[in-house]
């Protein structure tokens, strides 16, 4: 399918625990600024041009609560959809991706967990993918210098070497795809764990991950330190702060 000028749509897996949060309601419908996760991550990509749909990955035994409410943060204008996630990441993209018309040829997936990205970022990642790219990653460069380790629970860890940090790149989301690439590789991915092999690979964390597996061509365009993942309970705090700032400049 060719990808070209095509709108695209948005599949947001928000179907985790975020159990690295603390105990509490699932880490998409954890508060921010009075707003849930999700329903700032779903205004983010609604925000863009780029963006025609949005397909919501939740738990599976939340379907209704989330459609009550995106319904109640007046979320109206855009289509949005909501289907039931699955057990992993991976099983929660590839069930939103079934719920896109055949006929949107760009798919971006975005985390729930990631409330702030600026549309600026949601733009570049629709414009490289519409421009040729079969695969986008938005990432920012390391204000750390990264070990690679020999995992040790508990510690002291023995360091194996340490990688120029200067190619190095922490990745972001919206992750942009061309469909077809996206499906493919879900595909395979699926039909790899069925048939039991592909075990002794490291685990893929993101879609990009899996375009790399199967030998596709991956790039990176500019990200935002805005659009950084709420992970860990400090993360909200930025989070508010950063949505504090927001609302201060211009009534947000
Ligand atoms: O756990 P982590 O922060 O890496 O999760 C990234 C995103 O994947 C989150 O938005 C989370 O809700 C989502 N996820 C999902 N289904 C799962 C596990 C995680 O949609 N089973």
């Amino acid at each position: 399918m060719n990808a070209t000028g095509a709108i695209a749509a948005a599949v947001v897996p928000a179907a985790g625990r975020g159990e690295r949060l603390g105990p509490g309601a699932p880490k998409a419908l954890r508060d921010l600024g009075g707003v849930p996760l999700l329903v700032h991550a779903v205004r983010a990509l609604t925000r863009s041009r780029a963006v025609g749909l949005v397909v919501v990955a939740a738990p599976a035994d939340g379907v209704a609560e989330v459609v009550a409410l995106l319904d109640s943060h007046g979320l109206e204008g855009k289509d949005i959809r909501v289907v039931a996630g699955g057990d992993t990441r991976q099983e929660s993209v590839r069930l939103g991706l079934a719920a896109i018309p055949a006929e949107v040829g760009i798919v971006l997936v975005h985390d729930a967990a990631r409330p702030l990205v600026p549309v600026e970022v949601v733009d570049a990642v629709a414009s490289a993918v519409r421009a040729g790219a079969e695969a986008v990653v938005p990432a920012v460069p390391l204000a750390d210098t990264v070990k690679r380790v020999e995992p040790v629970p508990g510690g002291p860890e023995p360091v194996l070497d340490t990688p120029d940090r200067a190619t190095l790149r922490a990745v972001q989301t919206p992750q942009g795809f061309r469909r077809d690439t996206l499906a493919e590789v879900h595909a395979k991915a699926l039909a790899e764990e069925s048939a039991g092999s592909g075990g002794a690979l490291p685990p893929v964390t993101d879609d990009a991950g899996l375009v790399e597996r199967f030998g596709g061509r991956v790039v990176v365009v500019p990200g935002h330190e805005e659009a950084f993942k709420v992970t860990r309970p400090l993360d909200l705090v930025l989070a508010e702060a950063v949505l504090a700032r927001r609302r201060a400049a211009d009534a947000y």
